[in-house]
């Protein structure tokens, strides 16, 4: 965490990674150089129903407040599927998904009364997309993508100066993949498509097939089958949007050898055909450089833009 004179006048925002499992609460202090960032407080709330989880992030922030600590606006990044159309009247609300017990959850208008600050709200992905374009793996990049692979598989993408996708966003874990020769029967745990990228590749794809990820050892056939779909989005990514950096996040890049198995599968994939060298597609293909806070960065890069600019926040 860099932390510079001059942050004790700096403003501060409020933060949240919302997650299907946890919801991340910060107080981000952003100072006007681009490293001057720092985390005042925070909070782990766990995902339970709407009106206990946000309560409780609510209060975490009302307490902060009362103790000097007053955000000048908020950011969100949440799971979705969600509404992130700045026009929509529902803009900020949980549409129908797979998270039981939130769909026309409105996060927005939710905090907008309990705390009275501005709120603004994107997808966990392009939220932490935003924060690591900022000071992640992407920094000082102008085209970037974001893929988290958890128990979904969802990506942000970045290019021409904007998101790519609004008024809704991406869904690219839905897309079609060509099937692994070892992996010709398994029927995918996409309850909509079946086998698309994130009913093959997903952590939910991988413990179904052959059990908890972590007790796979390097060489488990299931990495080979992994990495092979992983290199085929991130083929997709690089002759399409031709973006400068592909991040790939979420639970599954924990696996520390995953990530080379995906740039070798890639570089085999698309056989030269942009006449990358081993080192371009080292810094093509990378982790995430903000780690789990990604997502949390993104809230307060998302505030930060909407105090800067309230007027496109009609
Ligand atoms: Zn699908």
């Amino acid at each position: 965490m860099a932390m510079n004179d001059g942050l004790e006048t700096a403003p501060i925002f409020a933060a949240i990674d919302a997650g299907g499992t946890t919801f991340k609460c910060a107080l981000i202090q952003l100072g006007s150089e681009q490293n001057d960032r720092k985390v005042l407080a925070g909070i782990r709330i766990p995902t339970t129903n709407p009106n206990e989880t946000l309560s409780r992030c609510a209060a975490f922030f009302q307490e902060k407040a009362a103790q000097g600590l007053q955000a000048l606006a908020m950011g969100i990044a949440s799971f979705g599927p969600i509404d992130v159309d700045l026009q929509s009247p529902n803009y900020g609300m949980i549409l129908d998904g797979p998270k039981l017990g939130w769909a026309a959850t409105n996060l927005k208008t939710y905090f907008e009364s309990a705390l009275s600050v501005p709120v603004s709200i994107d997808t966990d992905v392009n939220g932490a997309l935003l924060a690591e374009m900022e000071w992640g793996a992407a920094k000082g990049t102008k085209s970037a993508a974001y893929i988290t692979i958890g128990t979904g598989i969802g990506a942000g993408l970045f290019a021409n100066g904007a998101l790519i996708g609004k008024p809704a966003h991406p869904e690219f874990g839905h897309i079609r993949l060509k099937r692994h020769k070892a992996d010709r029967d398994f029927k995918g745990v996409c309850s909509i498509h079946g086998d698309c990228l994130e009913g093959l590749a997903s952590a939910t794809a991988l413990t179904q097939r052959y059990g908890d990820p972590k007790s796979l050892s390097p060489e488990h056939i299931g990495w080979e089958i992994e990495a092979f779909y992983l290199a085929q989005a991130c083929n997709i990514l690089s002759l399409t949007l031709r973006p400068n950096k592909i991040i790939l996040g979420g639970g599954l890049m924990l696996a520390p050898h995953l990530l080379d198995k995906v740039r070798e599968q890639y570089a085999n994939l698309i056989n030269n055909y942009l006449g990358q060298s081993r080192a371009d597609i080292e810094s093509l293909i990378a982790t995430p450089g903000l780690g789990d806070d990604a997502g949390l960065f993104g809230g307060a890069v998302l505030a930060s833009d909407l105090h800067k600019a309230p007027k496109l926040m009609v």
